[in-house]
């Protein structure tokens, strides 16, 4: 049966446009209830968009405006990504905060970000100073003068969670559909139609959440309140460099500055991978899909970086990439969450900037509260499994863990990726899990294959094999992530 007809065929209860943070938990809430979903998403694999590039930072919430929906979502966010984490084993690490201060402006700064957290629900913020703040963290600037401490914030594997959260929607029932561009919406009698590149797709509600493509679905659709013109969306893009594993420690929190108008400013931090995090800075590019790094950019950021930390080693940088904020042009800057103008079973979710990560699985529980209001029948699902099938990972074993793995499955005796220990066996259960990597990126993702200090140069010809072998494809036709990005050219193509 091909893609089109089992997809095609149906009326879906709710399609969701968008694999990114909001779609995904979007998807993953949506299978408590007696529904059937489908998630159609542009690229080819799970976090396409801004959730494969950004900080991972798990904000506590004390930076939104009390009464914003930021304000009201993201600590709650922020408690339900560590429950979450912790029941579908994603990396996660509740590392705590800080926010430095650099003197008087920046101090008055600190109270009111801490008034605004309490009046957000944040839980146990101090501002510290001194010896205490310096023995938390002894590597920063000795010219700060105090920070707020927010024990409740945390790191994730921002792509690990959307995957984990997919893997459980896909175990309960919902349908994945990538490479798919949703390009229009149609009313047709009791159901909406989405055209995309072939198959049309039928669906009685639809959730937009397709991050920087959100106020293109439907034309001058959007009306924030307050705002008399259509939502936009401006792409602001963020620029990182991400440091060895040996520099691992040299920030045991995340380490902010004080934000100014232009957002959060320039951060270090752990990943939950064990390397160090630096940037992003924040600045207007007119292409939506503009992630390059420039000097300038890294210039920049590697400046923020050591007024946190004077002697932060980032010869140690393993890589530079860069993601795009989907940036609204509405004053208050919040989400959008809102009906559409159009058509009444459409709910938009929009201007999904940072503090979206955060705030996913929050604003997913918003996003379902809505189309309850919109009639959508929420009957809770008895046969929900709020679980997905565990992946084994070599790395984490114990020598006689795995010497018995190895005499049980012969796969995981041959390491294929060098710098991060990953086994054949591995990346096999990458590839044949629900909702499994079907491109170069989409196995980095999942098992880290490729993520090391040789970024791919050693593993990559031999997972590019492993993908073809499984997925009956030409080695050709394997790509890094998606049509038009084919590792390997075939000879006639070379003239
Ligand atoms: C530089 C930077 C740093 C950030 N740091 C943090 C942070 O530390 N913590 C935090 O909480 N937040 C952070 N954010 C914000 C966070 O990344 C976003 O709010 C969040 O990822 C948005 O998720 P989303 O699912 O709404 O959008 P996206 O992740 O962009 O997902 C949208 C998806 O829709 C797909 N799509 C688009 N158009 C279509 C279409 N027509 N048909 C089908 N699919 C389509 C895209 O391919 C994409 O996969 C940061 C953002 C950036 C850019």
């Amino acid at each position: 049966m091909s893609y089109d007809q089992r997809y095609s065929g149906k009326i879906y209860d709710v399609a969701v446009i968008g694999a990114g943070i909001t779609g995904s938990m979007t998807a993953y809430k949506l299978a408590k209830y007696k529904l059937s979903v489908i998630v159609l998403e542009k690229g080819s694999d799970i976090a396409s968009g801004a959730t494969k590039a950004n900080s991972a930072i798990v904000h506590a919430g004390f930076d939104a405006v009390p009464g914003a929906l930021k304000g009201k979502l993201n600590a709650d966010g922020c408690r339900q990504i560590k429950e979450i984490s912790e029941k579908l084993n994603v990396h996660y690490d509740n590392c705590g905060s800080l926010v430095c201060a650099f003197g008087e402006a920046d101090e008055r700064h600190l109270d009111l970000l801490y008034s605004r957290g309490i009046a957000n629900g944040v839980e146990g913020m101090r501002i510290i100073r001194g010896d205490e703040l310096f023995e938390l963290e002894p590597q920063l600037s000795r010219e700060c003068t105090a920070a707020l401490f927010a024990p409740t914030a945390g790191i994730v594997c921002p792509w690990g969670l959307c995957i984990a959260v997919c893997e459980a929607a896909a175990v309960n029932g919902a349908d994945f559909l990538f490479s798919y561009e949703a390009k229009k919406v149609e009313q047709r009698g009791g159901y909406l139609e989405i055209n995309g590149d072939d198959t049309p797709i039928r669906a009685r509600y639809i959730v937009n959440a397709s991050g920087l493509g959100a106020d293109l679905l439907v034309e001058n659709d959007i009306s924030p309140d307050g705002e008399e013109e259509p939502l936009r969306l401006n792409p602001r893009r963020g620029e990182y460099m991400l440091l060895d594993t040996s520099e691992g420690g040299v920030a045991k929190h995340t380490l902010f500055v004080c934000p100014s108008e232009k957002g959060k400013g320039i951060l270090v931090s752990p990943t939950v991978h064990g390397n160090v995090i630096v940037g992003p800075n924040a600045h207007e590019v007119d292409c939506r899909d503009n992630t390059t790094t420039t000097p300038e950019g890294i210039d920049e950021i590697s400046a923020g970086a050591r007024r946190l930390i004077p002697h932060i080693n980032l010869r140690a940088a393993i890589t530079q990439f860069a993601g795009v904020r989907p940036t609204p042009t509405t004053k208050a800057k919040d989400f959008v969450i809102k009906t559409s103008k159009r058509f009444p079973t459409l709910l938009h979710a929009a201007g999904i900037d940072s503090p979206g990560l955060a705030c996913g699985p929050a604003v997913a529980d918003y996003i379902v509260g809505k189309l309850g209001e919109m009639g959508l029948p929420l009957l809770p699902n008895p046969d929900f499994s709020d679980s997905r099938p565990p992946s084994p990972c070599f790395k984490a074993m114990s020598d006689e863990e795995k010497a018995a793995a190895i005499k049980e499955n012969p796969a995981f005796g041959r390491i294929i990726c060098r710098c991060e220990t990953v086994t054949e066996a591995e990346i096999v259960d990458a590839i044949t899990r629900p909702v499994g990597a079907r491109d170069l990126d989409g196995v980095k993702r999942r098992v880290r294959a490729g993520m090391g200090r040789c970024q791919g140069g050693f593993c990559s010809p031999r997972v590019t094999a492993i993908l073809s072998r499984l997925l009956h494809k030409d080695m050709y036709d394997i790509t890094k992530k998606g049509e038009g990005s084919e590792i390997l050219s075939r000879p006639d193509d070379r003239d």
